[in-house]
């Protein structure tokens, strides 16, 4: 497809997120082979680099596959058909937990959260009282399809105060725009994928085990996915399988980037649009889904009843190149949802600010004067550090 060429195509969705032109660069290099030294060392340099972001001192895993994958290897190498595992539920991804738990056989207690809030927990610590011979417990770090950010470090101690469950936590968005502290916490296994917070391409996924969780690998048939033989395969830069290589090099260059301005720099940044995104929705006349625990990744925005949330987002992308996300399931039409998740700068936010402000002026949904949000998120990033 030809695109406009003065119509700039722009990602503002919760991943794929926009990548850099170095690592893009990067990857596109002669492919290599993945069996040689020269390999193993750029592949070690990554699972260097990627740890500060997890909060830990182990060596993650990285697969060759989407972020499900490494759900799903989470969930086939650390539980047993008939396991009683606990899951929270405030959206589409706490959603794919209990499917994914229901499949392979476990005996899925769900926890279930309004979608767009956080967990009570009070309700919490009661319901993990009935459930203390759970075998694990997931979560996400931040709920992609609500734009909520969990309380993480309370939600785990009270999960560690009721139960003996391995800790296992989604933080496929929530990765780098959010703070982990996998050793801090206890938690046994964190999980993440390339197209969010890290800004490469789809197709790379990590997983970080504790000794914990090594420990308790389940007897379940595994191939693809046998995290045992990759840990002993990763240790010296090697992979079961083919690896996406090209993905490794953007990887590797990415992540130089990202660790040039270190885990808090990069936590400081996604804060400050975070709150300049927040600022501008809200000086636009709107709401936040999320009202106490929004996300530093992305922004849900609650539309009124008058406004199709849908037509909002394919004007955004057909007139503005705007490629920005709504609801789904019970939130379709009623939100949209914006990132500002990968290698994005606060002239991108003002962007994207901008042309949602259009946007709604166009369909006549704008409640405020033109340039309010923009004003607003303007503000904010001048009085951000
Ligand atoms: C994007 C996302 C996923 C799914 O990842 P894929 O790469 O599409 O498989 C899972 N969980 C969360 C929280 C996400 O944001």
């Amino acid at each position: 497809m030809v695109h406009h060429p003065f119509i700039n195509q722009r990602l503002f969705c919760p991943g794929p997120t926009p990548v850099s032109r170095e690592a893009t660069q990067a990857g596109l290099r002669t492919t290599i082979y993945h069996r040689t030294p020269e390999f193993y060392s750029e592949f070690q340099q990554c699972q260097k680099l990627l740890a500060p972001f997890f909060g830990t001192t182990k060596t993650p895993i990285i697969l060759t596959c989407s972020g499900t994958g490494a759900m799903e290897a989470a969930m086939t190498n650390l539980t047993a058909p008939g396991d009683t595992i606990i899951v929270i539920e405030g959206g589409k991804f706490g959603e794919r937990w209990r499917k994914m738990g229901t499949a392979y056989g476990c005996d899925v207690k769900t926890f279930t959260v309004p979608w767009g809030a956080s967990p009570d927990l009070g309700d919490l610590r009661t319901f993990l009282k009935g459930h203390t011979n759970a075998k694990a417990f997931f979560m996400q770090v931040t709920e992609t399809s609500t734009g909520v950010s969990y309380p993480l470090a309370d939600i785990i101690q009270l999960v560690k105060q009721e139960t003996q469950a391995l800790v296992i936590l989604d933080a496929i968005s929530g990765l780098v725009a959010e703070s982990v502290a996998m050793d801090q916490w206890g938690v046994d296994c964190v999980l993440a994928g390339s197209q969010k917070g890290l800004g490469i391409p789809p197709g790379l996924a990590f997983l970080v085990l504790s000794d914990r969780a090594v420990a308790a690998f389940s007897l379940r048939p595994r191939f693809y996915f046998d995290l045992k033989r990759e840990m002993e395969n990763q240790k010296d830069g090697m992979t079961a399988w083919t690896p996406a290589t090209t993905l490794i090099a953007s990887l590797k260059v990415a992540l130089e980037q990202l660790a040039a301005v270190g885990v808090s720099g990069c936590l400081d940044h996604h804060q400050k649009l975070a709150r300049a995104c927040r600022s501008g929705v809200k000086a636009m006349g709107f709401d936040l889904l999320a009202q106490s625990h929004p996300a530093n990744g992305l922004t849900a925005v609650a539309l009124p009843s008058s406004i199709d949330g849908g037509k909002l987002v394919k004007h955004l992308q057909s007139r503005y190149g705007i490629i920005a996300a709504g609801g789904q399931d019970q939130l379709k039409g009623k939100i949209i949802r914006l990132a500002h998740l990968g290698f994005v700068d606060p002239f991108d936010l003002i962007t994207v600010m901008s042309a949602l402000e259009l946007a709604l002026h166009d369909l006549s949904a704008l409640p405020k004067p033109l340039g309010s949000g923009v004003g607003a998120a303007l503000q904010q990033i001048a009085s951000s550090p």
